[in-house]
């Protein structure tokens, strides 16, 4: 019995000593030898065979086989936690002489890309910034323009109202009669005006490669002493040529809208085909671009500027269309839809 219990120990330290890979290794050797039906706790289970004189001396064997293997198995345990922490701290260690991970960085969307350019090339020619809010009322979206209500011309502007009076402006002209009325009441009445007016307009619209009901919109306006047709020919000619080079054809069609008198429509050359026609440009030759007119003497009143002794010239494009224009985009709706791969090309 005896021999048996040496061998059993020796086997069981043997096993300890080489449980060299894991802690689950170890643990099943302590299983396999001390659990409940380990082998070693086998023998002690079996000492109703061993006649009653040996039995103490047979106890103090096992337990002491016993004592053994535990303090074995706690010596491997402790040796095998630190080995597993010493790999997983040389695993983890962080190398700070690695470069870093480059965050994407992104870049102003094509609409806004057009803005700035637009900003940018009237500023250059004097022009003030101005702006107003995209919920406007009903009197300078429209009667200040010389639409007031009932006028037919408020169908071509079709708008989303939130009362009777408020409504999401359909342009950004109300910043202009804004801008005439402040000077007005600050007794500043015929002060000379130099602005664009930027901004999000929205219109009851379809949705669809060419209309969007919301867009955006650049409105300008010149108020000074002398203002002719002439100064806005010139401003706009050299806006346009800015935009889409100096080989542009520019022409000025007669045209109406209800706050300019008289008014046009701005065409450009087709920028497809040079003025050669194509299915683009429906075979003209021609683009539309904007429109411009002088300002109405009702317009200049209604603000408090006094159309005997300033005139005015005010014009609107829309960003939308310059930026598709500008670079051949021929779905408005992909500025919308923010594609990734349609935004990385500009
Ligand atoms: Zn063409």
């Amino acid at each position: 019995m005896e021999e048996k219990i040496r061998a059993l120990q020796a086997q069981a330290a043997a096993a300890i000593e080489k449980a060299a890979n894991s802690l689950e290794e170890l643990d099943g050797i302590r299983v396999k030898f001390l659990g409940k039906k380990g082998e070693l706790t086998g023998i002690l289970r079996g000492m109703g065979a061993v006649a009653a004189e040996e039995r103490p001396k047979v106890g103090k064997i096992v337990n002491e086989a016993r004592a053994q293997l535990e303090e074995l198995i706690a010596q491997k345990n402790a040796e095998l936690k630190t080995r597993a922490l010493e790999q997983k701290l040389a695993h983890e260690k962080i190398d700070v002489t690695l470069p870093g991970r480059i965050q994407p960085v992104g870049h102003l969307h094509p609409l806004t890309l057009t803005l700035e350019r637009i900003k940018k090339i009237f500023m250059n020619m004097g022009f003030s910034v101005e702006e107003g809010p995209e919920i406007e009322q009903d009197y300078y979206n429209f009667e200040a323009l010389n639409l007031p209500k009932d006028h037919p011309a408020r169908d071509m502007q079709d708008s989303f109202y939130i009362t009777e009076d408020i409504l999401m402006r359909s342009q950004t002209s109300p910043v202009q009669a804004r801008t005439m009325e402040r000077n007005a009441k600050a007794g500043m009445a015929n002060k000379p005006i130099r602005m664009i007016a930027p901004g999000r307009v929205y219109r009851r619209d379809e949705y669809d490669a060419s209309h969007s009901p919301m867009f955006t919109q650049v409105e300008g306006l010149v108020v000074d002493e002398g203002i002719s047709l002439a100064d806005l020919k010139g401003t706009l000619e050299l806006f346009l040529r800015e935009i889409f080079g100096e080989k542009v054809g520019v022409r000025f069609r007669p045209s109406f809208f209800p706050f300019t008198e008289p008014s046009a429509e701005v065409d450009i050359s087709c920028v497809m085909c040079h003025g050669q026609g194509c299915s683009a440009c429906k075979g003209t030759g021609w683009m539309e671009i904007l429109g411009a007119g002088m300002v109405h003497p009702h317009v200049l009143e209604m603000s408090g500027y006094d159309p005997a002794k300033v005139s005015g010239y005010a014009f609107g494009l829309g960003v939308e269309r310059i930026t598709m224009l500008a670079y051949g985009v021929d779905d408005l709706r992909l500025f919308y839809d923010n594609d990734a791969r349609f935004l990385k090309q500009f």
